[in-house]
Parts: structure tokens; sequence; C-alpha cells
């Protein structure tokens, strides 16, 4: 089929007026101004009218099973405290309200744009039952802790592996999280680094969240680090540099792992990243929710390292008067645009596009609309001039037009 917009944008390459994109089963054949494709090939025109075509949007990082506790926990005086609250909200839960809450969470995302997520699983029991429930594309990261369990690493991990083993889907993939530096023991860090690279797996794991994390792995103290001590943490990996200096200690940096908010950067630490590959993603309205210094998109940008965007999960981001947040990775665009100045509309799609498909190793397969891709498409409306479509489409708020995954409609045009 053809697909006919207004504006088509690419990402990697300029907008086109009057644009088509061309597809043949789940794959894009060509993108081409309208009147190009209609002359060379004889397919069925779906003409979409007035709507910027673009791809499907990479949301490199997300806890879609917490959606459900949307505008639940208000935003808390420290990190610490906002610990014991989501701690205290879960132990309410049952099994079917997590299934329930992931597939809210995945609708929310899907009818705004979203076509690829990268989410943590707390409760991967759910996930043969769920991924069949939802097109989307699903990287879903097991998550591992064992701080307070006391677990040992080893079993913490074969037990995740094993789950992964058993799960086999031909558009989702299951892969590693351990969770973040002070819920984690190095030896699970280093364990996870060489099954990752062993099985071509990516890792995804939450780093430099807060101030209180910076202080207890950079100087062995601060209110997490007593928190976590008296609760059983054996801290002897902490004082010896910056939470990345640890990941880097225990192997846990690289070209397959996602590197989620680093907010809290020691000097050198930004080389580190870059040096050694590995992606930063930024949540803008998690950010937001606990008030963080700003993002250091520039530092991090300058040293080479690539930055994508996520939603992260519901339960850190802020209620807009008495409306409940939603999951949408239009809304965290608009967040980045209003708190980065500095950021262009064009830069803000990247992030949420082709710097996601590189994270997830699918450069050129998602977040972009480019010949050999997978046929990703969302609609936005639009009426406006070219130049005018990036600055529009960054502002977009509300319901897609359409969408289509894998060359399958999930949100089929006049829905
Ligand atoms: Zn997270």
């Amino acid at each position: 089929m053809i697909l006919r917009a207004r504006i088509v944008l690419p990402i990697s390459a300029p907008p086109i007026e009057d644009g088509a994109v061309f597809i043949t089963g789940n794959r894009i054949r060509a993108v081409a101004p309208f009147r190009d494709l209609r002359r060379l090939y004889n397919e069925k025109i779906h003409n979409l009218g007035e709507v910027i075509l673009m791809p499907g949007l990479v949301n490199a990082h997300c806890h879609l099973d917490y959606s459900d506790m949307a505008g639940e926990l208000p935003p808390p005086k420290t990190f610490t405290d906002w610990i014991g609250s989501i701690t205290a909200a879960k132990t309410g839960w049952s099994y079917s309200d997590y299934a329930r809450s992931w597939l809210h969470g995945a609708h929310q995302l899907l009818k705004t744009g979203t076509t690829t997520v990268a989410d943590i699983e707390a409760m991967p029991d759910l996930l043969p039952e769920v991924w069949d429930a939802t097109p989307l594309r699903i990287f879903s990261f097991f998550e591992m802790t064992g701080i307070l369990s006391r677990r040992p690493p080893k079993e913490i991990l074969r037990e995740a592996i094993e789950k992964i083993d058993s799960l086999k889907h031909p558009r989702h993939r299951a892969m590693l999280s351990p969770h973040a530096p002070y819920s984690t023991l190095p030896e699970l860090l280093k364990l996870t680094a060489t099954t990752a690279r062993k099985h071509n797996w990516r890792v995804s794991t939450h780093i430099a969240e807060s101030e209180q994390e910076f202080e207890m792995f950079k100087n062995a103290s601060g209110s997490m680090h007593d928190w976590l001590g008296r609760n059983g943490r054996n801290n002897s990996d902490c004082g010896h540099g910056s939470p990345v200096a640890h990941f880097a200690r225990n192997k846990l940096l690289g070209e397959n792992v996602l590197a989620i908010h680093v907010n809290y950067l020691a000097r050198g630490d930004a080389t580190l990243l870059a040096k050694n590959k590995t992606h930063v993603v930024h949540c803008p309205r998690s950010h937001d929710y606990f008030k963080h210094k700003k993002f250091e998109r520039e530092r991090l940008a300058n040293a080479g390292v690539n930055i994508c965007l996520g939603t992260d999960s519901l339960a850190t981001t802020r209620k807009i008067g008495k409306t409940k947040p939603e999951l949408d990775m239009f809304a965290e665009m608009r967040s980045l645009a209003e708190h980065d100045k500095a950021v262009s509309p064009e830069e803000i799609l990247r992030l949420a596009t082709v710097n996601g498909a590189r994270a997830l190793g699918l450069a050129g397969k998602i977040g972009e609309l480019t010949k050999g891709a997978f046929a990703d498409v969302i609609a936005l409306p639009f009426n406006g001039k070219i130049a005018a479509a990036p600055a529009a489409a960054i502002q977009h708020s509300g319901r897609i037009t359409a969408s289509l995954i894998g060359g399958q409609w999930a949100i089929p045009p006049g829905y």
C-alpha cells in the first residue's frame, strides 16, 4: 500500500511535502514525494490528508505495570521517601491489578504514538498473557534487585535467565535489568554484564537518579547510604567514586547498556559513558516530579553520548490539576522543550525516535521512515507549512490519527 500525507517526516531525511510511504508486508520499500511513488507503483492508496506522517515513537524507558498508580503518589521530599511510598502502594496490589495496569499503560502509549517500548518488568510472570494483548513492540527488561531479599546474585540471575528462555514471541523480546546501583550488589552487575554480552542482550538499568544515590557511592554517606546500611546492605562498594564509575568498575557500561536517568555526574562521567558507547535515557516528566537539578543534556551530548527519551512510570509523573497523567511520549517531548530552551524540535524528535532505536540495537529498523525499516508509522493532524512541521509535531497533544506497526493497522485511520 501507499500512505499519502500532507507532510512526511522521515526523521533521518528532510521533510517531504505531499509525501508518501510505500509499504509491502511489514517493511517500508520507499519514501518519496507522492507523485513519484504513484508513477512507480500501482498500489492501493490510503490518502491520510492533512496530517504529518512520521515514524512511531520509541519509548526507551517505562514501567507499564505501575500505570494505574497514576496520580496516587504525590511528589516526595526526598528520593528515599518515594521508595517508601511505592513500596507501601505495591503491597496492596494483586497479580491481576498489575496485569490490568500493564495493559492500561500499553493502551495509553499506543494511542499517543509509541510503537516500541523498553519496559521494566517487576512482575515478569504476566508477560505471556499481556504480550499477546498488545500490538506494540515490547522490550521487556526483567527487574533484579536482591538487597532486601538477601538472595545470592547467582540465583537471582539464574531465575531471570530461565524465565527469559521460556518466553518466545515474534515481536517481543525479554532481557535483563539490574535495578540500580543502590539496590544491587556488585556481583549481580558483573554477572549481568557477562551474561548479556554472551547472549547479545541489551541491559537497562537506573543510574545516578538521585542526589542521595550520588552521595552514597561518591562519599559513602547520606540518607540513602545510612538507610540501606541499617537494612543490612553491605555498603563496602560505596566511597570509591560516582555511580557511573561504580558501573564502569563492574563492567556494566557498554554499547548494549541503556543507562536510565543519569542526573548526577562527577567529572569525567560523561566521557566515561561516551567512551563505553553507553546510551542515556532521559525521562523529562519524572525528572520534573523529583525536582532534580537540570538534566545535563548538553554536557552528555558534547561528550558524544547517545541520548534518548522515556516516559518512566506514572508513579513518578505529576498530576496536572485534577487530571491523572497518562503515558505519552508527546507529553515528554513537550516537557523537554519547556525545560531546555537550547534544544531544537528536530533534535527532540531524534531523541524520541532514531536515538532510541540505536539504544535498542535497531538502528535503521525502527524510529525512521526509510527503505528496509519496519513499517511502524504514525499520523498526527496538521495543516500548516512544511517548515513548521517539526515544531508542530513535538507540540502535538491528545490522540494520534493513525498507527501502523509492522505493516498492520494498530489504530486504523478514521478510528
Ligand atoms: Zn524507571
